[in-house]
């Protein structure tokens, strides 16, 4: 489909990035009748909603599930005709790899079950000190003994929990969840950005494990995540079959290296195409072949940045040289993960020996992984499509400040490292003779933007962007990681780029 130009060959929207933010936004305008043109430097679109074809199964490389704390996911899957294919995981829970309490081999315990992001509310229950022994279990309760006076204020979310519950509930409980779920150290998190409300709640409850206790208990009942069957990736084949319908066009190969203002107040983005000709589904043909890159130039009257930190901000300081907030190096210091998916012919696997995945703690001694999701045990549909004895598990490499441990390897070493990790973390030896297929995926951008400042940089960023009719922002930089955050924010800077369209 093309998005329909004027005479002057000019779009209503450019939209910049085809990950969920793009799409969504995209969607939004389209919707309306604008002609809208999503620019995308990728082969494919989605973005961290990545997939991989293996062993006839397909299967989501990046997110795999949703988090329910509101309803724009559930909503938008609705919309778009999913609404029946949302299911829950297993309740069976996660697990957690630890260094040793005494001796030197590392343990695999339960995730204590009372508990946020790692923190728990009952310090003294038995699955807590199975992960940190009864000492440290004393500490921890130690937090409800500590006066009020000194909390209700902390920013930095790793050393509140250390302050509070001690060390090893950071090191052992906490860490490996925000090494997970953020790729950050807790110490480089911000309380007010990863647990909305906990701060309130302290001053209410006066402890940290009784602030946790109160907002499990006003917390919606469920397990806080859900999927769709078939795997999330059918979200963006949705989106490009909506933006599709509205006529909205997508060039894949596309990466937009340049943003300025035309004096009629009109933009101009300068984009460069990939020589190799674009073939995904849902991607509109270039003209004709071509064997070398070449540069265009488009002209929007509007135009919606959906691309990650660095790109996005880069086009800002393009386009607003004054804007000191966009050139702020503060905003991107970034991790890299790599996942690593195996399917595997491993009948042992079917009891789900470590529930639905588990999280490793930095510095485990014969564990290089910081997780691993055992997907056909975590999404019955998954199981049911991969068939009896065949598994899927999904490890992932490299944390914060760390050289990635995947990166220096070819692809062989690799599979035989998340095979081997795979084995130590699940309890069960898997051998290469039971390997069905193995693939790799590098996410770059997978940066956590709950770090410490954050919440004023987008403040005043947002602030400068308001002052803007014609030009939006979107994605998990500016909303927060996540399609529960990227969706409804991505939903809001559209609204603001249609208002103008109204106003006309
Ligand atoms: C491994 C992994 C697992 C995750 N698991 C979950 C999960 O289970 N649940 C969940 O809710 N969230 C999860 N997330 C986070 C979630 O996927 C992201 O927050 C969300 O998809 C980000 O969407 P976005 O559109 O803001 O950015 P992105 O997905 O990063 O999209 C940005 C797009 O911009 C494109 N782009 C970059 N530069 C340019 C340029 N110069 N010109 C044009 N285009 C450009 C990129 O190629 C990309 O397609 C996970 C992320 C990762 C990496």
């Amino acid at each position: 489909m093309r998005a329909q130009q004027n005479s002057a060959g000019i779009v209503d929207v450019a939209v910049v990035g085809a990950g969920i933010a793009g799409l969504v936004a995209a969607r939004a305008c389209a919707r309306l009748g604008l002609s809208v043109l999503i620019l995308e430097a990728a082969d494919v679109a989605g973005g961290c909603v990545g997939r991989t074809e293996l062993a006839g199964l397909s299967l989501d490389t990046g997110a795999e599930g949703f988090a329910t704390r509101n309803d724009s996911v559930a909503e938008l899957l609705g919309e778009l005709g999913l609404g029946d294919d949302i299911v829950d995981p297993n309740p069976a829970g996660a697990w957690l790899r630890l260094p040793p309490l005494t001796g030197t081999d590392a343990i695999t315990v339960p995730m204590p079950k009372l508990s946020l992001l790692g923190i728990p509310s009952s310090p003294l229950a038995d699955d807590v000190r199975a992960a940190i022994g009864w000492k440290n279990s004393i500490r921890a309760y130690s937090d409800r003994l500590r006066p009020v006076l000194t909390i209700g204020t902390e920013k930095n979310f790793g050393k509140l929990v250390e302050q509070r519950m001690g060390k090893a509930v950071l090191d052992r409980l906490v860490s490996p969840i925000s090494s997970g779920v953020y790729s950050a150290d807790a110490h480089d998190l911000e309380v007010d950005v990863v647990a909305p409300g906990l701060n309130a709640a302290l001053t209410r409850a006066g402890s940290l494990s009784g602030a946790v206790a109160l907002l499990k208990s006003d917390a919606k009942p469920g397990a806080g995540v859900r999927g769709i069957r078939g795997g999330m990736h059918r979200l963006v084949d949705a989106l490009l079959a909506e933006n599709a319908h509205f006529d909205a066009e997508l060039r894949l190969g596309t990466r937009v290296t340049g943003l300025r203002e035309n004096a009629d107040g009109s933009w101009a983005l300068t984009a460069t195409e990939r020589p190799t000709p674009a073939t995904e589904p849902g991607a509109t043909e270039p003209d004709s072949p071509r064997s070398e890159p070449i540069e265009r130039t488009v002209t929007a009257r509007t135009v919606i940045l959906a691309a990650p930190a660095t790109v996005s901000l880069g086009l800002l300081s393009l386009a607003r040289p004054e804007w000191s907030e966009a050139s702020d190096s503060a905003w991107a210091s970034g991790s890299a993960v790599e996942i690593v998916t195996l399917v595997l012919d491993a009948p042992a696997l079917d009891a789900a020996p470590r529930g639905t995945g588990v999280l490793v703690a930095s510095d485990t001694p014969g564990t290089t992984a910081k997780a691993l999701t055992h997907s056909t045990a975590k999404w019955a549909w998954l199981a049911e499509a991969a068939g009896p004895g065949r598994h899927v598990v999904r490890l992932s490499y490299g944390r914060l400040g760390q050289d990635s441990p995947s990166s220096a390897l070819d692809d062989a070493e690799l599979t035989a490292l998340a095979l081997r990790d795979a084995s130590a973390i699940l309890g069960v030896p898997l051998t290469a003779a039971q390997l069905v297929d193995s693939a790799r995926t590098p996410w770059r951008d997978a940066l956590s933007h709950a770090a410490i400042g954050q919440r004023e940089r987008v403040t005043a960023l947002r602030a400068r962007l308001e002052e803007e009719t014609t030009l939006a922002a979107t994605g998990s930089w500016l909303g927060g990681t996540g399609l529960a955050s990227v969706i409804p924010d991505a939903t809001a800077a559209a609204s603001g780029i249609r208002r103008h369209f109204v106003h006309l």
